[in-house]
This record gives C-alpha cells, sequence and structure tokens, in this order.
C-alpha cells in the first residue's frame, strides 16, 4: 500500500526533545501533542466548540474502542457514517484497541492465544475481543490513527510473566497488522475515486519494568513495521522511577521518523520528563476526572477546591493562567459550585485542567523550536512543586 496515512517531520531538536509537524486526513498537529481522552464519544465535561476554540486548540482527542464497541455499538456508528460524523468532530482522532480496557476489568476477563474473553460492565454479558475484532472496530470507527492490539503485563510483573505478555503482544501486533491491511485495501477499493482513507497503525511496546524485554519487544515490533510506536504498560503500579527509566531507554530507540506515544500518562511533571526523553504524544484522563474531582492543576501545583482556605479566596485557580475561566471566576465561587454540587463546577475544572495541559504542551513546544527546553523544563518543574499560596 503507497498511501501515506500520516506524514511527520521533525522541526527542530534539542537533547532527546523534539518538536514536530503530523499531517493526518483531518489537520496538521503539532508535537509534542495532548490528546484529551474522550471515551464513550465525548471529552467528559466539555463541549467540542470550546475544544476547538483558539484557546484549547486540541487538534487531536482520543476514542475508546471497548466502550464504544460495547455502548452504541459499531451498526450504530457505522450507519451514521462513521466515527466523526456520529459525534460532530471534524479533527483527528485516535481510537485505542480496547485491549487496555479490558485487561483493566481484571478478575471479569480470561486471555487466550486468540483473544481475551470478558463481562461487559454494562450488563454482565459474554464478549469477545481479538486482534482481528479490535481491527474491524477500529475500522469501522474510522479514527486517523488505530492501535494495535496489545496485552498489558502488570508494573510489576515477573521476568517470566512479562515475557509471556510481551511474546503475547507480538503475535496479536502481527495478527493486528494483517488484519488491518486486509480491511484498508477494501475501504480504499470501495472508496474508488474518493481520496485515500488509509488510516494509520501504530505498534506497542510491551515488556513491563523489563529493561531487557523492553528493547526486545520495540526491536521486533519494528520488525513488523507500524507507522508510528508506542510505549504500553506505564503507570500500572509501577514506582514513577521505574516508569522513567523505561521511558529513557526505549523512547530514544525509536524510530526517530516515527511518531512516539507515550500511553496513559500522566501528570504535568510526567510529560515533562517524558518529554525531555524524546516522547512525541501522549493522552491521559487526568486532567478531566480529577476536575470533575475538584481538582484544578495550576502552575503551583494541584488545588483541591474543596480546601475550606478557599471560601474567600478572590484569585482565580491559577494566576498564571490566562484561560476564561481564570479571567472570570473566583476560587470562592468554584468552591461553591463545587460544594452545592452544581454541574457547571465539573465543566469549569475541565476546562481550566485541559487548557493548562495544552498550553502545557504549547510552551514546551515553543521553548524546544527556541533551544530554551531545559531552561523551561526546569523553571516549570519548580514551579509545580513550590506550591500555592
Ligand atoms: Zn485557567
Amino acid at each position: 500500500m503507497t498511501e501515506q496515512s500520516i506524514d511527520f517531520e521533525i522541526q527542530a531538536r534539542e537533547g532527546e526533545a523534539r518538536t514536530g509537524i503530523m499531517t493526518t486526513r483531518r489537520g496538521v498537529i503539532e508535537t509534542p501533542v495532548f490528546m484529551p481522552v474522550g471515551t464513550a464519544g465525548t471529552v467528559k465535561g466539555i463541549r467540542f466548540e470550546e475544544l476547538e476554540s483558539p484557546e484549547l486548540d486540541a487538534r487531536i482527542i482520543l476514542g475508546n474502542t471497548y466502550h464504544l464497541w460495547l455502548r452504541p455499538g459499531i451498526e450504530t456508528i457505522r450507519s451514521c457514517g462513521g466515527l466523526h460524523k456520529f459525534i460532530g468532530w471534524e479533527r483527528a482522532m485516535l481510537t485505542d484497541s480496547g485491549g487496555f480496557q479490558v485487561w483493566s476489568l481484571g478478575a471479569l476477563r480470561k486471555i487466550t492465544e486468540e483473544g481475551t474473553e470478558f463481562r461487559s460492565h454494562i450488563d454482565g454479558a459474554k464478549c469477545f475481543l481479538s486482534p482481528e475484532i479490535s481491527m474491524e472496530v477500529q475500522t469501522a470507527l474510522g479514527a486517523e490513527i488505530v492501535m494495535a492490539f496489545d496485552e498489558c503485563a502488570p508494573g510489576e510483573a515477573s521476568q517470566e510473566e512479562a515475557r509471556r505478555s510481551m511474546e503475547l503482544t507480538l503475535r496479536w501486533a502481527k495478527r493486528s497488522k494483517e488484519a488491518f491491511e486486509e480491511l484498508q485495501a477494501g475501504n480504499l477499493r470501495s472508496a474508488g475515486r474518493m481520496p485515500p482513507l488509509r488510516q494509520a497503525l501504530f505498534g506497542i511496546v510491551q515488556g513491563a519494568s523489563h529493561l531487557d524485554l523492553r528493547r526486545e519487544s520495540l526491536e521486533r515490533t519494528v520488525e513488523v513495521g507500524f507507522d508510528g510506536y508506542a510505549i504500553g504498560g506505564l503507570s500500572v503500579g509501577e514506582e514513577r522511577p521505574v516508569m522513567l527509566e523505561v521511558i529513557e531507554e526505549i523512547a530514544p530507540r525509536i524510530p526517530a521518523d516515527k511518531p512516539r506515544y507515550l500511553m496513559g500518562v500522566g501528570t504535568p511533571e510526567d510529560l515533562m520528563e517524558a518529554v525531555a526523553r524524546g516522547v512525541d504524544m501522549f493522552d491521559c484522563v487526568l486532567p478531566t476526572r480529577n476536575g470533575r474531582n475538584g481538582q484544578a492543576f495550576t502552575s503551583q501545583g494541584r488545588l483541591n477546591i474543596k480546601n475550606a482556605r478557599y471560601i474567600y479566596d478572590q484569585r482565580p485557580l491559577d494566576e498564571a493562567c490566562e484561560c476564561s475561566v481564570c479571567r472570570r471566576h473566583s476560587r470562592a465561587f468554584m468552591r461553591h459550585l463545587y460544594q452545592s454540587g452544581e454541574m457547571l463546577a465539573s465543566i469549569l475544572l475541565t476546562h481550566h485542567n485541559l487548557a493548562f495541559f495544552l498550553d502545557t504542551m504549547r510552551r514546551v513546544r515553543q521553548a524546544i523550536r527556541s533551544g530554551q527546553f531545559a531552561k523551561f523544563r526546569q523553571e516549570y518543574t519548580e514551579q509545580l512543586s513550590s506550591g500555592l499560596g
């Protein structure tokens, strides 16, 4: 297949950190990029107009295959013209494979060579997900970037357990690619004279916290050949230094001309450290989930709006933030909304948190471009731990 699914070009480097441009069929994405998570086809607590606004300007969001597959189901989404059309989002999307969600069901799942059997968290019905089914679902969803179906070992997995899981992930990577290529060819044929509809497929590096396994996983995943590479299975219970060690070992070894995606990570501190180690793409539920739970991420660390110290506090959530929430509302009002159970509390906290994450990445890109990233990283990290006044 010759059609390029995504085009990726590095524009500037500083140490291992890099900034680049990813061109997809639905717009241009500057990297390093943070992708807000839209589990069920919606980034919880925020309208699409806000995500598109210059203030947030999210260029790509995530959709969760597992959730969308169970509800509303693929037939609904297919008959509504694919995920973008169904949800009303014209910018780029990435769908995960469903592997991680199923993995996180824990006792409710059973893994075989063929795939994963599990019980739906909605109604307890027996379901089965495999590389082939995941590719079929993700093709129907139609995101710009599709993830290979993988298996995730726990952070503290033994060498033996991690190897078994890594080998299975490699076999599933090959099956994912084969199924994907076939589906893409079918799509291109049926599109006739329409522009090519080819999606991009990313492979996933596993191996828990064992660096030798991680290196082997990367090498063999690259042999299979993907449009980009993800580091999976981190932030699943291992210690933070272990996570950073794996990123440091693996990210710079990923072919330099391919996007490097760190899955499900992390805090603003983690983003900064991973960028410094060469990562280009991130997703995490923290800004949205924690926002709904009353937590604001600020340039001086986290702020818990439930805290009584904010009852009379006239200052915005973050005095350094220029988002529309910080320009208009005080901590006192935000606390009042939260304590009163007003849904606006979640909406405003989510907005501010996403603005903070997306603005951080904008500043990261700018810093790398001007050769100031090392300085920026140090100042940003110091300020995060300075604590709120
Ligand atoms: Zn703000």
